[in-house]
Parts: C-alpha cells; structure tokens; sequence
C-alpha cells in the first residue's frame, strides 16, 4: 500500500473492525487502497480526475445501499454517489471518502403492455436500450450509449427523442430512493411529491436512486446519422439548420457541430483530420416519409459526407461510444440560448476554426417541442423557454493539451455567454461552483432548496452540483 493511500485511511481514522462489520453486513463488493481492483475501481469516465478514495462499496441491492449510507453517516466520510460514472466534473468519486458504485445494480424490465420500464440506479443507457428495442420501445436518454442512467436522468436529460417525446424526466414516473438517514422510500406524482419535483432535474441532491420507473414510446428504426459539410459553410448551415429545427415537425431532431473528422473508415481519407461543421439527425416519423422530408435539406447544400438513412435506434444511440471511449481527458462549458444571431454565428464560425484537440467539439442540442410544453415551475429542471442547450467541449487523451483546450473552452464560453440565457445544463457545468449550480435552476433554485432542507439538512449528499439546505 503507497504512503497516500495509507495518510488517506489514517486521515479518515477508518478502522478495521467497522469496516468488518461492513463487510459482513452486505452482499455486494467492498474495495479499499491495496486491494488489486482499486486503481481501476476508483477510475471515473474523465482522466482529468485522478482521485484517491478510502472505499468503494458496490452494492447489489437496496440493503446493500442502505448499509453503506449508514456507513458513510456513522464514520462521517464525504461521500460519493457514482452511477454510469460519466460525469465531467467526476462527482463518482471523492478523496479519501466513501464512494458508493451502483455498477451491480443494472437490472431492466420491461413491461410491454404498459409501455414502462423499471430501470436499476447503476445502469447504463446501452442497457436499457438493449432491454427496450425487441419491443419497439425508447425511453428518451442522450446521444450515447455508454452514459449512466442515474446521473443523466437526475439533471434531466436531452438526448435524440427530446423534441417528441421530452427530456428522460418528463418521462419518469417514480424513483425508489435510499435518502441520508438510510431511510427507503418511492417518490411520484401520489407519494412525496416534493421530492419527485426535485429530482426531475435536481441530480443527486435528495438520495440514492435505486430504482427508476420510465414511461417508454414507440421507436424503433429511425431515420439518422450525421450530415457533415465544410467548416467555411458554417455560417450558413447554422443559420438554415436553427430556421428549420425551430419550425419542424417535433418527430424531426438534429443537433449541430463542429468537429474535426475522425482518421478512420468509414469517413472518406481525404477528410480526415479536416474540421467542420455538422448536423446529427434522428427522425422517427413514418421511415417512407423520410425521403422526402430530407431532400430540402440535402438540397440547399450538399453535405461533404452524408450517412443518414434508416438505423435502428440503438445503433444511433451507441455510433459515436467508439470515439468517445472512457480515460480522455475532459472539459466541458455550457449555456442555454434561445436563437443564434448574426454575431453569435460568427463566434461558433471563429473558434469552430480553432477546435484545440480531434475530440474537441461544440455541440448544440435542440430543446424546443415537448419539452417546452412542460411547465417552468413543474419540475425543477429550469430553462422551458430556451430552444437549445449549447456545450463546448475540450477532449483529448493527453493531459499536456489541457490548458491549451481548456483555454479554448473558457474564451469560446466567455464571448458566447452574454448571448445565452444565464445559465447552463447542470449536467454539462464543470467547475462553476455555487453560482453555476443556481445559474443552472434560476428561479427554481429557492424551492430545491427548501426540499433539500426537507430530506436532506446536513447536505450528507453533497459530491454533486450541491444544492444547499435551505433550514
Ligand atoms: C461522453 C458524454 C456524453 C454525454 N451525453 C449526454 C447527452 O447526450 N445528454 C445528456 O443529457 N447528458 C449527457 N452527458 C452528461 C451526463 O448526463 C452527465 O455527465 C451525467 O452526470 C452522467 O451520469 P452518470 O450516472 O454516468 O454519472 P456519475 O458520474 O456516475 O454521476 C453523476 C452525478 O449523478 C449522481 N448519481 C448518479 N447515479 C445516481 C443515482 N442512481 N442516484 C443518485 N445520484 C446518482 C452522482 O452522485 C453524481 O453527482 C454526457 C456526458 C458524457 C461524458
């Protein structure tokens, strides 16, 4: 055991008999400093966090939650929740505290006759993907595969079905939760209702989710994949792409880019390593309508690379995991807007232009459709009004082009943030601290508060964007 790893455990004063009892009590794992899983147990999705804990617990039932909240509240450690594991601040861990892993709790039902599916708090979006498509069914998620469901649904969620079938939260229908005092309860629309208010968009604030019920819709093979032109045509595609997604059908959806082209087949050679600019597109409207409903847009400008067509939404969900594999390094700047004007344009044109790294890339995320037709106040995600989530992302696998792109990712966000909406999705904020956490609920912020104060008060949930207790 290194000398750290000692100083952690001894810091902690985490002694060996309750650490037995622990052991003893659950039926999951328990993995300390030492043990040969550790240094690959304690790693989360982004490599900029390197972080040491005193234990992981990975339990397999809500006992096993139970027990470990327990733990963590007697011994008086930091604790960390970690779902999928994906966040880019790295709220999946904590120095020298207890992280409490749901990676074993990944079980799927399906219920096809009421259209739900019951999903456990450590699974990921492939799985339910997997569980979900023999059925002809979604539930709306990300643009990944590979993303928890707990974290993404907990701040909310926007993914390829947002502008049909609305954020994950608007498709949940109650949470089973372990709360601080170890406490087991179900939160819906019937049963504590403040709480299911809250955690439609408030994260990990309120407890441990160890169940999520969702409703589930029809989809199945969609019409998508990216249409990618060059980066000097930027300016145009934004603007036609913004008309267009703001008057559509809600069955069409399509998020903006500017990426650099991967190096790899299938993308033409005489691409690679090109920037651009692009638009990944999901339709799920009737596939013999699709046709048609893509032929203007193929029209007005002829994409340089174009792989849209019919793709079984799984396929969609998981076509960019491969070039987004867990171990980069990660920085992420967000702000919600509700329209890109001339200058704006010019500013996505100018640092589209200086994408630091290959991975690097800006995205922006239509919002507008069904999840403007849930109210403001109705959960506590807060930014009905904005038509689009935008994020500007520094990726690369070596940590020696941080600052360069971290660098990039500030001025990008800095000149763009006047023009947003004040704040940003609070599953894309990094390192804003508590200003970027209210920014991210506006108005809604006091009431979380309040809720959190409730189920909450000595704020024992608080590696996450943290919502202070209100008394
Ligand atoms: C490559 C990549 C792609 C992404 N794409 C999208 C996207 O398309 N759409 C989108 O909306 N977001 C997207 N995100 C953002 C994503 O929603 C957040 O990073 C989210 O926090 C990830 O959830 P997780 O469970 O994987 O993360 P974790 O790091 O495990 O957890 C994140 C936070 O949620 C809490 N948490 C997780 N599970 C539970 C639970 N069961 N109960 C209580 N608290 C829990 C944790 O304590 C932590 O505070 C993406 C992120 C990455 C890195």
């Amino acid at each position: 055991m290194s000398d750290l790893q000692t100083e952690v455990k001894t810091a902690k004063g985490l002694k060996t008999e309750p650490i037995a009892a622990l052991r003893a009590k659950i039926r999951g794992d328990l993995i300390q400093p030492g043990d040969p899983q550790y240094d690959i147990a304690r790693k989360v999705y982004n490599a900029m966090i390197d972080k040491h804990p005193a234990l992981i617990v990975r339990p397999v039932d809500v006992a096993d939650v139970s027990t470990a909240v327990e733990f963590g509240c007697d011994q008086g450690l930091n604790v960390a929740v970690r779902g999928g594991g994906h966040n880019g601040p790295g709220f999946g861990t904590v120095d020298g505290g207890l992280v409490i892993d749901l990676s074993r709790m990944r079980g799927i039902r399906v219920d096809p006759e009421a259209k739900t599916v019951r999903v456990e708090g450590g699974a990921l979006w492939g799985d339910v993907d997997h569980a979900t498509y023999p059925f002809g069914l979604a539930v709306p998620s990300g643009f990944l595969s590979t993303t928890g469901v707990g974290g993404l649904t907990l701040g909310g969620g926007i993914g390829y079905l947002a502008r049909r079938y609305g954020l994950t939260i608007d498709n949940l229908l109650s949470v089973d939760m372990v709360l601080a005092d170890g406490c087991f309860v179900t939160a819906s629309q019937e049963q504590n209702e403040d709480l299911f208010w809250a955690v439609r968009g408030g994260g990990g604030n309120f407890g441990i989710v160890t169940s999520f019920l969702f409703r589930a819709n029809p989809v199945s093979t969609v019409y998508g994949g990216p249409m990618i032109w060059p980066i000097e045509d930027t300016a145009e595609i934004l603007s036609y792409w913004q008309d267009l997604i703001l008057k559509a059908p809600e069955e069409l959806n399509g998020w903006f880019a500017v990426l650099t082209v991967p190096p790899a087949a299938p993308f033409p050679e005489k691409y690679h390593l090109q920037k651009m600019c692009a638009v990944v597109w999901c339709y799920t409207g009737p596939l013999d309508k699709a046709e048609q409903v893509f032929k203007p847009i193929r029209a007005f400008r002829q994409p340089a690379i174009d792989f849209v067509g019919p793709i079984p939404f799984p396929a969609l969900q998981s076509m960019f995991d491969a070039g987004f594999p867990a171990g980069l390094q990660w920085y992420w700047k967000a702000d919600f807007f509700n329209r890109y004007d001339e200058h704006t344009i010019d500013l996505h044109v100018k640092y589209g232009k200086l994408l630091p790294t290959p991975q690097s890339t800006m995205h922006i995320y239509p919002i507008n459709g069904a999840p403007s037709r849930v109210g403001k106040q109705d959960t506590a995600w807060g930014y009905r009004n904005a038509n689009f989530a935008q994020v500007i992302v520094g990726v690369d696998p070596d940590p020696a082009n941080n600052d360069r792109m971290i660098r990039w990712a500030k001025d990008y966000w800095q000149d763009c943030h006047p023009y947003s909406l004040g704040g940003g999705y609070v599953n894309m904020i990094m390192d804003e601290g508590q200003e970027g956490v209210k920014a991210a609920y506006g108005e809604n912020y006091t009431r979380l508060s309040q809720i959190k104060g409730k189920y909450d008060p000595n704020n024992f949930f608080h590696v996450n964007q943290n919502i202070l207790p209100k008394a």
